[in-house]
């Protein structure tokens, strides 16, 4: 239960890991600065649904525009603040601006929010979900949490009450990274998402490598038996997009369609895109 809980943590302590920890002091000293002056700032990469080829949703990535360092990606420092807590906050803010800018869209287009298994050690995520929706004034059921296999290992009784919550909120579940993680079938059973993430790394080979395609295939079969939606992420190339048509992927997420981009530029390219698809919000809700 504490296993998440930095301060409750024994940690053996070598000599050379001193130059570390203090590293790691000062970026933590530093996130919590950042985030006082607002240097945390959330991209948008587009969801595309596969047949229609239009915009379904947007996944909010979030980035660190750091004084010295530069942008600095998420990989760099989600670790971090899920270690030492600092995700909590984070992660407060990051789900108040996402529905904030998303309730902006002339378009009824869906808003995917990463949540990290530290949050829901967090008596208030629920809480906090359900007044960024309130302040925002943002259909819940435009707003899609991407959670992944690593929270459900422990299937304790708070993350089983707030999975019911979040739920009977309305809003969709999407579990990402699927495939990476101690996938157990048995989660897709006591569980029930919206939709299923397939990783960036079966996408990768899922035109040259036949075991990688016949995965995926199986995945897609699967989800499409439990009425899950399938999304195929890290698209790059035409044939990884012609494979997720082929075989009736829901949508797909990749640089082939484009990166992570600034708000100001998801609003140009809503703009200039004559078409979307209506949210197909799913009767799993409640
Ligand atoms: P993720 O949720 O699986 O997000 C997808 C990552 O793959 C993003 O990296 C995205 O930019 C990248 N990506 C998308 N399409 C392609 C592609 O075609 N090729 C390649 N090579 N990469 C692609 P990013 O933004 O660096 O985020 C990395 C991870 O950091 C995320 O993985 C997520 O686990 C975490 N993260 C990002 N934002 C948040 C956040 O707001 N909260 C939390 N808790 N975690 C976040
Ligand atoms: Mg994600
Ligand atoms: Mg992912
Ligand atoms: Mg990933």
């Amino acid at each position: 239960q504490a296993k998440l809980e930095p301060q409750s943590s024994y940690r053996v302590f070598l000599p050379e890991m001193k130059a570390e920890k203090d590293d790691q002091l000062q970026l933590e000293a530093e996130m919590r600065a950042g985030m006082e002056r607002g240097e945390f700032e959330l991209y948008y990469q587009p969801i595309y649904g596969t047949a229609s080829g239009a915009i379904r949703s947007f996944e909010a990535l979030v980035r660190w525009n750091h004084p010295t360092r530069g942008l600095v990606p998420p990989l760099d420092f989600i670790p971090l603040a899920e270690s030492s807590g600092l995700i909590v906050r984070l992660g407060r803010m990051i789900l108040s601006e996402a529905c904030k800018v998303a309730a902006t869209w002339p378009k009824p287009i869906g808003i995917a929010v990463n949540l990290s298994p530290v949050q829901f050690k967090d008596a208030h995520l629920v809480d906090y979900v359900e007044q960024a929706l309130a302040e925002s004034g943002l259909a819940p059921g435009r707003l899609d949490l991407e959670i992944t296999e690593s929270l459900l290992l422990e299937a304790s009784h708070r993350v089983q009450s707030a999975m019911t919550r979040l739920r009977a909120l309305g809003v969709r579940i999407t579990m990402d990274d699927f495939g990476t993680g101690f996938s157990s079938l048995s989660n897709l059973r006591n569980f029930s998402f919206d939709r299923l993430k397939i990783d960036r790394s079966f996408t990768r080979d899922v035109a040259a490598s036949l075991e990688d395609a016949e995965i995926v295939r199986t995945i897609v079969r699967l989800s499409r038996a439990l009425r899950m939606e399938t999304i195929l992420e890290g698209v790059e190339t035409e044939s990884q997009l012609t494979f997720a048509r082929l075989e009736g992927l829901t949508e797909v997420q990749g640089y082939y369609y484009a990166k992570a981009m600034r708000a100001d530029a998801v609003a140009a390219l809503i703009a200039e895109s004559s078409q979307f698809v209506e949210l197909s919000v799913t009767a799993s809700a409640a």
